[in-house]
């Protein structure tokens, strides 16, 4: 059973629930836990204090899950778990069409790969008030909602609609776009007004901060913006609003300490010893546009042509990650790298086994991609723009001899924090690129380490809990109850410091340990 709204305090709402949820060959649901950050962060919270997440299955409409057979087969989770349902039009309209295919190319800085289609607005905004609902039905009056990612910031609008007076925050993963941008968007005074609905809003950077300022100061009336530090107080009309950079992190821990298990550090032998006398370059992305591996395949080209040196010496490693394959530019995507590969191959192979690049199209069993991060004397993360990039703090994490390299792109939200250590290079400038390329190759050990040690101390201390807290601190101080009445007991709210945002980042770290 899930508990009623009165005992939840900590409600999460986002586009997929924090499981993976299928059906077996007899058409049973099966579900397991999801991976990823927001999820890895949120569950010891969700477990100990109780609470509620709001999502979508992921499932298709003809297969969509009663909440109460999906309760039964995640188990107790030791939160409520509320399913949004959406039609298979909602789907391609909401997901496919408004949140992929014009906010996901407009905010990484790449109009050109927007379909402005009216239609997908509507989905927009149908879905985003089905979420809302779905908040308004579960949250108790003193519950604190903290909605996450661009497929849902109209909440904001449409719990103002509902009448439904909550404490809420927002997080975008993604980058927030200059105002130059922004503006091409036709939505983008009912977007602007709905993100400033919420309490605290939160980006990766200080530049994308800025850029949500800009384009507040620039779209409405009567701005006003005080404060200084991480977190500044704008005030539009009567709408007061906290706006914070919140850079997210890995937990440091885990990661370091997977990396260094016995059968990782076989596994990356193991490679090493499959390509003798190699420096490994090593590239893992998601399947797509905005990661530049086209750009960043052209410039490996170009430093075997400039630095011919590297023949026979290095291999680069690419993974791609199937997804969205649904979308036409993903396939397409997919193909052009495919063709990339083998045109390089088939340039510079040479008899006696060398081939420049090893393509991977899957995903990775964990062990193995933490056998590539410890294998890897290099890594090239590149990039056109990226909220934050979290393989670039996971490679640096299992670099735990602190002997490698990353080749980052300036582009990427963790560039803010890994300047330091990281070669910076600019995606677009595929000579420049090719020589960061040879410079990693031969960077000396000395400097290698130096580098690396910045880069892993920067991670460990603005590590993933971290950023909860920091989150959550910001809104304890910025963010008002609105309705901090005396229902509160009736609501079932907790005595001081049992608020789930109430956390310090020691006692995350050891609710998680
Ligand atoms: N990853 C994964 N399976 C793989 C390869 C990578 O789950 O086969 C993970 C990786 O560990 C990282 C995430 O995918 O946590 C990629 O995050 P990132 O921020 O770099 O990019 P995103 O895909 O979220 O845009």
């Amino acid at each position: 059973m899930n508990p009623s709204p009165a005992e939840q305090q900590l409600v999460i709402v986002s586009n997929r629930l924090p499981f993976i949820v299928g059906r077996d060959p007899a058409g049973r649901l099966e579900a397991r836990p999801a991976s990823g950050g927001l999820v890895t962060a949120m569950l010891p919270i969700l477990r100990q204090k109780g609470g509620t997440w709001i999502g979508w299955t992921g499932l298709p409409e003809k297969d969509d899950a009663s909440p109460a057979a999906l309760a039964e087969s995640v188990g107790w989770p030791g939160f409520a778990v509320v399913p949004v349902a959406l039609s298979d039009e909602e789907v391609v309209g909401f997901y496919e069409g408004f949140s992929n295919e014009i906010i996901w190319p407009l905010f990484h800085d790449l109009p050109s790969f927007c379909e402005f289609a009216p239609s997908h607005w509507d989905y927009y905004l149908r879905v985003n008030r089905k979420f809302a609902r779905a908040i308004a039905d579960n949250a108790a009056p003193d519950s604190l909602v903290w909605v996450h990612d661009y497929h849902l910031i109209n909440v904001g609008s449409e719990l103002r609609q509902l009448g439904a007076r909550l404490r809420t925050a927002f997080f975008l993963h993604i980058p927030f776009p200059s105002i130059d941008m922004f503006m091409k968007l036709p939505w983008r005074q009912s977007l602007l007004r709905s993100l400033l609905e919420y309490g605290l809003v939160g980006f990766q950077t200080l530049n994308d901060r800025r850029n949500y300022v800009q384009c507040l100061r620039r779209l409405l009336r009567g701005v006003s913006v005080s404060g200084k530090g991480q977190v500044l107080r704008v005030t539009v009309g009567d709408r007061h609003q906290a706006v914070g950079h919140f850079p997210i992190g890995i937990d440091f821990a885990d990661f370091a300490h997977r990396a260094a298990a016995p059968e990782v550090r076989e596994r990356a032998q193991a490679l090493h010893n499959l390509l003798p006398d190699r420096r490994l370059l090593f590239g893992v992305d998601r399947l797509d546009y905005t990661k530049g591996i086209l750009l960043r395949l052209r410039a490996y080209r170009e430093a075997l042509i400039r630095h011919p040196e590297l023949r026979q010496r290095v291999t680069l490693i690419q993974v791609v990650v199937p997804s969205r394959e649904h979308i036409s530019t993903y396939f397409d995507l997919r193909t052009q790298i495919e063709q990339l590969v083998s045109r390089i191959n088939g340039e510079f192979t040479e008899p006696g086994g060398w081939v420049p690049i090893h393509y991977v199209f899957r995903s990775l069993d964990p062990v193995d991609l933490l056998a590539y991060y410890r294998a890897a004397e290099v890594a090239l993360v590149t990039p056109l723009k990226d909220g934050m990039n979290l393989v670039a703090k996971e490679y640096c994490t299992c670099s735990i001899e602190e002997d490698c390299v990353l080749v980052l792109s300036e582009f990427a939200g963790a560039a803010a924090q890994l300047r330091g250590g990281a070669l910076m290079v600019n995606p677009y400038d595929i000579e420049g690129v090719a020589d960061a390329i040879y410079r990693a190759c031969c960077m000396p050990e000395q400097e290698r380490r130096r580098r690396m040690r910045r880069m892993r101390r920067e991670i460990m201390r603005r590590d993933l809990f971290w950023w909860v807290s920091s989150f959550f601190n910001a809104v304890n101080k910025e963010v008002p109850h609105e309705l901090q009445t005396n229902q509160s007991d009736e609501h079932g709210a907790m005595a001081d410091g049992e608020n789930p945002v109430d956390a310090e980042p020691g006692d995350l770290h050891r609710r998680v340990g």
